[in-house]
């Protein structure tokens, strides 16, 4: 593999594994490999560095460690609460979620609506916030579920998820939230929030791929999406995923630590990098609110260009970043999110994603400053002189829609 240097912003996608929970994780793939289910000793002893990672991860959302369930991953952890309360409230059929959730999510919820349960996609205001009387009025008496993200990962933009719970909760609906991009950006405290449900992905705070958790609040239903042996006191089976479950841990840990870092250093990096952009490179614009938006997130729209051109362009230049989200990139259609809130498809795919992390450098920055502009400037002007020649616009236009 190349390991030249590279310049990520692209830390919403997924983050570098800390050299700490690398640490942490390796003597339970060297030395430590017994099943934690296991009676004797080099089982038990698996099991306990098991449980005081979950005490980990249960303090970075102020949670009891018995409300923690581990599981393969975020996209999981959604399939696994929504489904749960379809399945022990079998007559209630509806579910509420809104238009720019994760696919995760959007298509969880296609595949239930082809079954026969009734959706609610919330629709956005342009800024990418939501409209909480909208929410109020969409629970019905069949509704099972509200699952309602606490920050999207697109444009940062955060929902007022405590206004949201406490309707749910005046209503008697179980309210899940997608929290996968918060650790180490917002303080996280499930008592405050006032959710039932809430996931996690252990990759988007630097740690491996391939491990998540689902909060499910003390006297909360639950009812398990996989069915096997008792993991989990019963709620998910399959034997641990060890090695990653302690590295969750330590990376929680990592999280709570950093979470000054991530909103001071972070932030102004982030702000000056926009800033930057928005007033020296023409005919850009910044999609979502400005205010109640992650410390780390920007989206930016560059009108008549491609964002995959912009992309493959800055990937020349070692700089990773993304247009829409990783899970939706390679579809040629616009971003699900952006065209929520209302951008024109072209606009939608000429938007590109910066995120930043714990890792980055103002210098990293600088870089990206230094050729960003260039890269635009050259790929208006092949735009525009394409759209000068006869017949070819409609061209370019089938490439992108088919
Ligand atoms: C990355 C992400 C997910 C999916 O998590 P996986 O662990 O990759 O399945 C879900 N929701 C949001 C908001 C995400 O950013």
């Amino acid at each position: 593999m190349d390991q030249r240097k590279f310049y990520y912003f692209d830390n919403n996608a997924t983050t570098q594994v800390a050299p700490e929970v690398v640490e942490a994780m390796i003597p339970f793939l060297r030395d430590f490999w017994g099943n934690p289910s296991s009676a004797y000793q080099f089982g038990k002893q698996v099991a306990r560095h098991v449980e005081s990672a979950r005490e980990k991860v249960a303090a970075l959302i102020n949670a009891d460690p018995r409300e923690v369930i581990f599981t393969s991953c975020g996209t999981e952890s959604n399939n696994s609460a929504i489904h749960s309360a379809l399945v022990s409230q079998p007559g209630k059929r509806h579910v509420v979620t809104t238009a720019v959730e994760h696919s995760a999510n959007i298509k969880f919820c296609a595949y239930l609506e082809k079954r026969g349960y009734d959706i609610t996609l919330l629709p956005v205001e342009s800024d990418g916030s939501i409209d909480i009387h909208l929410l109020e009025k969409s629970i019905r008496p069949d509704t099972a579920i509200v699952s309602v993200m606490w920050a999207n990962n697109e444009t940062g933009v955060i929902f007022p998820l405590e206004e949201i719970a406490a309707i749910c909760r005046s209503k008697g609906v179980p309210c899940h939230t997608d929290a996968v991009q918060t650790p180490g950006k917002l303080k996280i405290d499930v008592a405050d929030l006032g959710v039932d449900y809430l996931s996690l992905s252990a990759h988007k705070l630097h740690a491996p791929k391939g491990i998540g958790m689902l909060y499910v609040k003390k006297r909360a239903r639950y009812q398990p999406y996989i069915i096997g042996g008792g993991q989990e006191r019963g709620r998910r089976g399959g034997t641990e995923n060890v090695a990653n479950i302690v590295a969750f841990g330590r990376a929680a840990e990592l999280a709570m630590a950093t979470l000054n870092d991530e909103n001071t250093r972070v932030r102004a990096m982030r702000d000056r990098m926009e800033k930057t952009i928005l007033s020296t490179i023409p005919n850009t614009v910044r999609n979502g609110s400005f205010d109640s938006r992650l410390p780390n997130t920007s989206n930016i729209a560059f009108d008549s260009v491609e964002a995959e051109a912009i992309l493959l362009m800055l990937d020349q230049a070692s700089i990773c970043v993304s247009s829409g989200s990783a899970c939706t990139t390679g579809s040629l259609d616009p971003s699900h999110v952006l065209t929520a809130m209302g951008l024109t498809p072209s606009r939608a795919r000429g938007s590109i994603r910066f995120s930043l992390g714990v890792y980055n450098t103002n210098e990293e920055v600088d870089y990206l400053l230094k050729h960003l502009p260039p890269i635009i400037s050259r790929l208006r002007a092949i735009s525009s002189s394409t759209a000068t020649m006869p017949g070819k616009e409609s061209k370019s236009e089938a490439a992108v829609t088919k």
